[in-house]
């Protein structure tokens, strides 16, 4: 009996300060993981070069987002550096309804509200090697100016504070290497006695 069998997907959220690494792992993780979607979030912010509508993000204005809010359509929102970021709960819903695996790529504030509202949802933490490696990064991604870079570096330093909120802390020194951190909490969560319930039932 395959252990998906009538099983909900996992909600896995992934945070950590703009730079570290988060979406070069996540892309890593795609191209050895299956059954697992990511939640593509809706933001205020401008889109990046090389960034394209319904793949990074959906990209939308104030009044769409604070509609949104209203209508209750967002799982979770949060500002961060001057815009809105949110998650949509009807997308991810239909996934974990599925029994499809979704990863959520969000900053500290969001992760909290996930935290509350889904119990069953396991939090990763990525930090870099050390801060002056995230700076290096961010610089050498060339996507923000140099004002927008600061703001960000200062966020890092409240964000790391919040580590302790999460299940698992993972560093991004070799992609390679926090790719597979990740896989190894995935597949230990998959193990948990309570994920197993259906094969206990069914086979033992
Ligand atoms: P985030 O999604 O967390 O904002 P990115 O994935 O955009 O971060 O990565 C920021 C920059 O750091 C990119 O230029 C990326 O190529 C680089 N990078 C990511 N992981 C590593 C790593 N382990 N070692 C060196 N550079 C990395
Ligand atoms: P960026 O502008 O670099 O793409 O993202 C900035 C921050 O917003 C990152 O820390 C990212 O994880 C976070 N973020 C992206 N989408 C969401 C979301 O839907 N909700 C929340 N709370 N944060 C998000």
């Amino acid at each position: 009996m395959g252990n998906r069998a009538g099983r909900r997907g996992q909600l896995i959220v992934l945070s950590g300060p703009s730079g570290v690494g988060k979406s070069t792992v996540i892309a890593e993780l795609f191209s050895q993981r299956e059954n697992l979607y990511f939640s593509v979030s809706f933001t205020t912010r401008k889109p990046r070069a090389g960034e394209e509508e319904g793949i990074s993000y959906h990209f939308v204005d104030v009044a769409e987002f604070q509609r949104m809010i209203s209508a209750g359509e967002l799982l979770e929102y949060a500002q961060y550096v001057d815009n809105y970021y949110g998650t949509s709960l009807k997308l991810i819903q239909e996934q974990l309804d599925r029994g499809i695996d979704v990863l959520l790529d969000i900053e500290v504030q969001g992760a909290a509200v996930v935290r509350e509202k889904c119990p069953g949802a396991v939090l990763i933490f990525i930090v870099p090697p050390s801060y002056e490696e995230l700076a290096r990064r961010l610089r050498g991604r060339n996507t923000d100016d140099e004002p927008v870079i600061l703001g960000r570096l200062r966020q890092a330093r409240e964000e790391c504070r919040r580590a302790m909120e999460y299940d698992y802390l993972v560093v991004n020194e070799s992609v390679s290497r926090a790719a597979a951190d990740i896989q190894a909490i995935l597949r230990a969560q998959e193990c948990r006695i309570q994920n197993q319930m259906q094969f206990i039932e069914g086979v033992l």
